[in-house]
């Protein structure tokens, strides 16, 4: 039989704050176990930096240019939308329902992101048992006591509680990971069909403000150098400093506490998914299941002292951790190669054993090869940024160039932040959090690199007319050909 696919992401989650990337701090043991028992990418790299056209392109095989969702939330027009259908855009749990799965999305997003499950529910939705209401008057008193929970065994006993009373929290790991857990026992082990489960995971997203005290204690020390009400008085637009104070930052009080939070909440995560995988393997599910693990983009956090989230092409942000497992997969590997997004869909199709028709273009490809010669998929990473008007990034030879036709066209839209500059080159070999901008000193580097950008982005721009262009032909031809019939 085909494999079972779960397919895990982790919202914000950066490379560089795992162990397993080589960060100082153990944030997350149990990954870097699970780890040596498949596939490690250690040069992933998101296409964008926000959500929807981050999932977009991870179950598309295709760049945010082709499939045309640029922005996030209501910030995708219906133009983008629109043409996410013009050009045919399929996505892979689409692909794989055709082939027989049974394809499950604990997820919220919602809009197109639906397209292709036979169930897509919110963990709240999939396990709430009372009236909305009370539901989430209870959700809401159970969140703040579990976020003082002194110890891993109070939180454990609060939770179960919790669960009881029928609450379910979508921010926590441990919640979402045991609705998963709960949604195979239930109804998708006894099937005679292969399943494939999205799960959206969001615990290091900002606000950080509901992870367990005693977590927080791990990695924090009570320092503050700085509050966060004196840094966001460095924020230039008023409205991203509230938003800033009153959602991202809420509950935190110094600046001190931004990343170590951001770490505990690595830690719950890392916890759940500890619990989540001896599971599988406590039914006998886990030799038959390819676990990928990735995130749709990292985050800044702070950023020269100042909190700007995940806007921006920065490395932090475009950098994401890759982790495959699974019985199709050698064990123990480490890959170098630049791999992106794009690339999950055609793996795992080629995993599943689906083939994908000849005429469907995919920008992807598929990286068993690479497990299996080191060569990567392409020669660069491509990115957009979707927080500023006109903002693209391309990762060549060790070199990252970064280049907006415009200051105007660089400006962060949420923060009113200016990014360092409209050219950036950084050498990533000795510089991989883009401190050093190399433009003026190494011109024909950055220069070469431009040339490449732009060629690159008119190339995928065409191939989005392109597909827009025959899908509407063959359209009109099988309108033509109803006509006939009629
Ligand atoms: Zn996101």
């Amino acid at each position: 039989m085909r494999p079972n696919i779960v397919l895990l992401v982790v919202d914000a989650l950066r490379a560089c704050n795992l162990s397993l990337y080589g960060y100082d701090v153990e944030t997350a043991p149990f990954l870097s176990r699970l780890s040596r028992l498949g596939v490690v990418f250690t040069n992933a790299y998101a296409t964008t930096d926000q959500t929807d056209p981050s999932f977009t392109t991870i179950v598309s095989g295709r760049y945010p240019i082709v499939h045309g969702i640029v922005h996030h939330g209501p910030e995708v027009t219906r133009s983008e939308v629109r043409t996410l259908g013009a050009t045919r855009t399929t996505f892979l749990q689409e692909f794989l329902k055709q082939e027989g799965y049974v394809t499950v999305a604990i997820d919220w997003l919602g809009r197109w992101h639906r397209r292709g499950f036979d169930l897509y529910a919110s963990a709240s939705e999939l396990h709430g048992k009372l009236p909305s209401a009370l539901s989430r008057r209870l959700t809401s008193v159970a969140v703040k006591t579990l976020a003082l929970a002194p110890s891993w065994r109070a939180y454990r006993a609060l939770h179960g509680l919790a669960m009881g009373l029928g609450v379910c929290y979508d921010k926590s790991a441990t919640f979402v990971l045991e609705v998963a857990a709960r949604l195979i026992d239930e109804r998708l082990r006894r099937l005679k069909r292969p399943f494939f489960m999205l799960v959206h995971l969001w615990d290091t997203h900002t606000p950080l403000d509901d992870i367990p005290a005693y977590l927080v204690r791990e990695f924090y020390d009570g320092r503050c150098t700085q509050t966060v009400v004196e840094m966001a008085g460095r924020i230039r637009n008023a409205a991203w400093r509230e938003v800033v104070l009153r959602y991202h930052l809420k509950g935190v009080r110094c600046i001190d506490e931004v990343e170590p939070r951001y770490n505990a909440a690595i830690r719950q995560v890392d916890m759940a998914l500890s619990e989540f995988v001896a599971f599988l393997d406590d039914r006998g599910l886990l030799d038959k299941t390819c676990i990928v693990i990735t995130s749709d983009h990292g985050d800044n956090l702070l950023r020269g002292g100042v909190f700007i989230g995940h806007g921006g092409l920065f490395q932090r942000v475009v950098k994401v951790p890759l982790v495959m497992v699974g019985p199709e997969l050698p064990e123990g590997m480490v890959v170098e190669a630049l791999v992106q997004h794009v690339d999950i869909m055609p793996t795992l199709l080629q995993i599943a054993r689906v083939e994908v028709p000849r005429h469907y273009y995919l920008d992807g490809k598929s990286l068993l090869e690479t497990i299996e010669t080191g060569a990567p998929p392409r020669g660069y990473a491509f990115a957009v940024s979707s927080t500023a008007r006109r903002r693209y990034m391309i990762v060549k030879n060790g070199y990252k160039y970064v280049y907006s036709p415009s200051l105007l066209d660089a400006m962060d839209k949420y923060g009113g932040i200016w990014f360092n500059d409209v050219e950036e080159l950084y050498d990533l070999r000795v510089d991989d959090d883009d401190m050093h901008n190399l433009v003026k000193s190494d011109p024909d580097v950055a220069s070469e690199l431009r040339r490449e950008l732009c060629s690159l982005i008119k190339c995928l721009t065409k191939r989005r007319v392109r597909l827009m262009v025959s899908s509407s032909a063959r359209l009109a031809r099988a309108g033509l050909k109803r006509g006939g019939i009629n």
